[in-house]
């Protein structure tokens, strides 16, 4: 029993609180338990007892029942009566003579007992039995008081995580009712890289709300995960698929229009890109209705309203586009201008709502010649077309100024104030180029402007070439 007890309690020693009214009898257990390694106190009366106890609460008491003043019993009951000593165990000493009341040492709060005379076995076994069940006892609270805390941690915790989830929840319900209500298409996607280079090879719809959905034609919960940007984008312009690497990749956003085909109509897109983690997220705006107007005020803004045909402005811009294309794929530029031979009598003559119509007949006769969509028909100035010709060499554009300057006169509209034929006649210049940076726009105009002068000055309703031609188309 006593190498359980050791190893039990390898090192702390156990106090035994000794309480007897014989000396005697003090001095026979204190040596026996001494010998056993126990830290021995002594006392000879209950009042003395209670307060060893007290202030200094012993493993274990043996407890005389037969003493003066406060018997075994009452002091039993005091000290379990007592929250600080309560849990001590206390065996009651007893001699074979006395009356001892086995039934009330229990009531009181006794453990278990021993008999005088000892027998120190009999003893040492009562009191290691009882030590060793109230280092159990101590164990057990231990365990339980360690559990206790693990379980008010836990529920701490728990406690916490349903705080955190419930915030969790409202901000996750804030944001998606942010996404469902807002006009604009909303989404986020995360990159997905190569595993062994680390390049992006797609991204994946991680957020996605109502109005996105319908870009696509789906639900949201049909591109939520799904690996399908790669292959939408590719379909509008796969450079834009790159563009969206390099907002991941470098951090900067990426603002644009799109253009789009959707149920076979013309969208138009406002998107901007802003990375997010690894991966970015993208704002879309339907802007077709504007864009739609925008086209519409711009063609508009480029169309001479009485004759239909592009006006100045839209020459001049045109002309530059046009020189600068045709220098870069060293293609031939031809340009054409034609003026109403007296044009300023024939409205006097016969007033400005006539002269209007002749412009207007004059404009559709050339538009009905100059058919390709490359080609520019415009009014250049009062009674005077230039006619853009890219890609066409000087033979063509001549064939087309005489083509046109015959259907003109074709068309046998009275002029009483020709000095050159009875009906509306025009003259024309045309020049023709393939243009370098060293050549100048204005010049070009110039020659086409100097021809039509000589063929006015020829006698009118002619074709004139313009001379030092720069090109060798003919
Ligand atoms: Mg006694």
């Amino acid at each position: 029993m006593n190498d359980i007890n050791f190893s039990l309690e390898e090192s702390s020693i156990e106090s035994i609180l000794i309480v007897d009214d014989q000396p005697a009898n003090l001095r026979v257990l204190s040596k026996m338990l001494e010998g056993k390694n126990y830290k021995v106190k002594k006392a000879p009366d209950g009042e003395t007892a209670i307060l060893a106890a007290q202030s200094n609460p012993p493993d274990l008491i043996l407890l005389d029942i037969l003493m003066p003043n406060m018997d075994g019993y009452e002091v039993c009951q005091r000290i379990k009566a007592d929250q600080k000593t309560k849990h001590i165990p206390v065996i009651f000493i007893s001699a074979l003579s006395d009356v001892f009341d086995k039934i009330k040492a229990f009531e009181v709060g006794g453990i278990d007992y021993v008999t005088k005379p000892f027998q120190e076995e009999e003893v040492l076994a009562r009191i290691t039995s009882q030590l060793t069940i109230q280092r159990q006892k101590k164990l057990i609270e231990k365990d339980k008081e360690l559990l206790q805390k693990e379980q008010t941690l836990l529920k701490q915790e728990i406690r916490q995580r349903k705080e955190a989830e419930a915030i969790l929840y409202q901000s996750r319900a804030l944001i998606s009712s942010i996404l469902n209500a807002s006009l604009d298409g909303i989404a986020a996607l995360e990159a997905v890289r190569d595993t062994k280079s680390g390049k992006i090879i797609d991204f994946r719809c991680i957020v996605v709300n109502p109005v996105t959905a319908q870009i696509f034609n789906s639900q949201p919960e049909d591109l939520t995960g799904k690996l399908i940007f790669k292959k939408f984008i590719n379909k509008i312009n796969p450079k834009l698929f790159l563009a969206f690497i390099n907002v991941v990749e470098t951090g900067q956003s990426l603002e644009q229009d799109i253009r789009y085909i959707y149920k076979n109509q013309q969208k138009w897109f406002h998107f901007i890109a802003v990375k997010l983690g690894d991966g970015f997220s993208v704002t879309v705006r339907d802007i077709t209705v504007r864009k739609k107007l925008e086209l519409k005020l711009s063609k508009l803004a480029t169309i001479d309203s009485l004759t239909g045909a592009y006006n100045r402005h839209y020459f001049d811009t045109s002309l530059n586009q046009e020189w600068q294309r045709c220098i870069r794929g060293n293609e031939s530029l031809s340009l054409i201008l034609c003026d109403v031979d007296f044009f300023k009598p024939y409205n006097d003559f016969y007033g400005h709502q006539k002269g209007d119509s002749c412009l207007i007949t004059v404009a559709e006769t050339m538009s009905d010649i100059v058919k390709r969509s490359s080609d520019i028909l415009t009014r250049y100035g009062g009674e005077e077309f230039a006619i853009i010709l890219p890609n066409t060499p000087l033979e063509g554009a001549v064939n087309i100024a005489e083509k046109i300057r015959k259907e003109v006169a074709d068309l046998q509209i009275p002029h009483a104030r020709s000095n050159i034929a009875k009906t509306v006649t025009i003259s024309l210049g045309v020049n023709s180029i393939i243009p370098t940076p060293n050549d100048s726009i204005e010049d070009f105009i110039k020659m086409a402007d100097d021809a039509l002068y000589r063929a006015k000055e020829n006698g009118r309703n002619q074709v004139q070439i313009a001379t030092q031609l720069k090109c060798n188309s003919l």
